[in-house]
């Protein structure tokens, strides 16, 4: 069911639109991740959503009703921020506690939703704990708590785990998707993070300068960007120019190939987006491509080969390392070759 929807939203600081005409439907218990790079406009539609920000034009609808003008204490929704915005002279209880207590709540019915919430989010025991006396984490826990006391339908997420270092960030990542699952309430998540923005959510929003460029599973993003900025936001990328000569028939690196693509114009100028992932080297004279090998590094699980075609450079993924100098073939399979009309996004009609 739809839960929240933007109706063509614009959205202008002095003579800057950060947001363009930018409608949106989220569905009731979600994880939305909004994903695009610093200052494409992420955060001022959280705060759109929140009731922080006003709209210049276009409606928001929380279950069908019009609460654009709803100002943010009376939205059924809650904002976990970056900086955790605990007080320090407050304990883990007194902090988790807060939103009960201004709401006038009693001490009998505060204290069994406080070590709820403390269970939830793995803390129990710590509610004597001066606030400043905990762990990064912890801290970032105690703020979800806090954020989930009131029970809100929805829960907006600006780049929490922003100050956290990578193995920290991994674990809350992985507490934050079992509490989201176990409330089944809406997470509406900002990240310039793409693989975060793959590992958490049901859908992802990829943005460029305010405007949705693709909506999508992690799998259908990740598998089928939309165009050549979707694909090289998402994960490592090739991206060549090429020519569309006809259905399944493309010229890119100077050599015809068959893709699995079609419904293009003759001879169409596209992007041609390859996965390092998806390029396979074998000897020379066996390859569809010709090149040389310029660097190979060892990055954990595979090695990274920079690859000379001509004058153009292939990013390749592989198991076993070359030499540099080394002559190789390359080959690529029809489906791993992705056929991108050039500046398409999202909602555009197919010709
Ligand atoms: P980041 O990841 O860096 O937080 P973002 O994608 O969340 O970026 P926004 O914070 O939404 O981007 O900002 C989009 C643009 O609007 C930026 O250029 C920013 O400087 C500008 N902006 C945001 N808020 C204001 C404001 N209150 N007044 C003026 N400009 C603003």
């Amino acid at each position: 069911m739809t839960q929240i929807e933007l109706q063509n939203i614009s959205k202008a600081f002095g003579s800057m639109t950060v947001i363009n005409d930018l409608s949106l439907e989220i569905e009731d218990a979600e994880f939305l991740t909004l994903l695009g790079p610093s200052g494409c406009g992420k955060t001022t539609i959280l705060r759109i959503i929140g009731g922080f920000e006003q709209p210049d034009r276009g409606r928001v609808l929380f279950e069908g009703k019009d609460i654009t003008n709803l100002p943010a204490y009376q939205r059924p929704v809650n904002t976990l921020f970056q900086s955790y915005s605990l007080f320090p002279h407050l304990n883990v209880y007194d902090n988790v506690a807060f939103g009960l207590k201004i709401q006038g709540l009693k001490d009998n019915e505060i204290r069994p939703r406080v070590e709820e919430m403390l269970r939830l989010v793995n803390l129990s025991g710590y509610e004597k704990r001066s606030v400043d006396r905990l762990s990064g984490g912890q801290q970032q826990r105690i703020a979800m708590a806090r954020a989930l006391i009131n029970r809100p339908e929805v829960l907006l997420l600006d780049e929490p785990f922003g100050a956290l270092d990578l193995k920290l960030r991994k674990d809350m990542q992985i507490e934050m998707k079992r509490i989201q699952q176990q409330l089944g309430i809406t997470f509406i998540f900002v990240t310039h993070d793409q693989e975060e923005a793959l590992t958490l959510s049901d859908r992802i929003i990829v943005l460029n300068e305010g405007i949705i460029q693709q909506i999508g599973s992690p799998t259908d993003i990740y598998n089928e960007p939309i165009n050549a900025y979707v694909a090289d936001f998402i994960g490592e990328s090739n991206i060549l120019e090429g020519v569309m000569h006809a259905d399944y028939d493309v010229t890119f690196s100077g050599r015809r190939f068959t893709c699995v693509d079609f419904d293009f114009y003759p001879d169409e100028a596209v992007d041609v987006v390859i996965r390092p992932e998806d390029v396979t080297i074998v000897s020379p004279e066996k390859g569809m491509l010709e090149g040389v090998v310029l660097s190979c590094l060892f990055m954990g699980v595979h090695y990274e080969l920079q690859i000379r075609v001509g004058q153009e450079l292939y990013l390749v993924h592989t198991t076993i390392p070359r030499k540099i100098d080394q002559h190789v073939g390359i080959v690529i399979a029809p489906d791993d070759i992705h056929i991108m009309r050039k500046g398409e996004v999202e909602g555009d009609e197919d010709i």
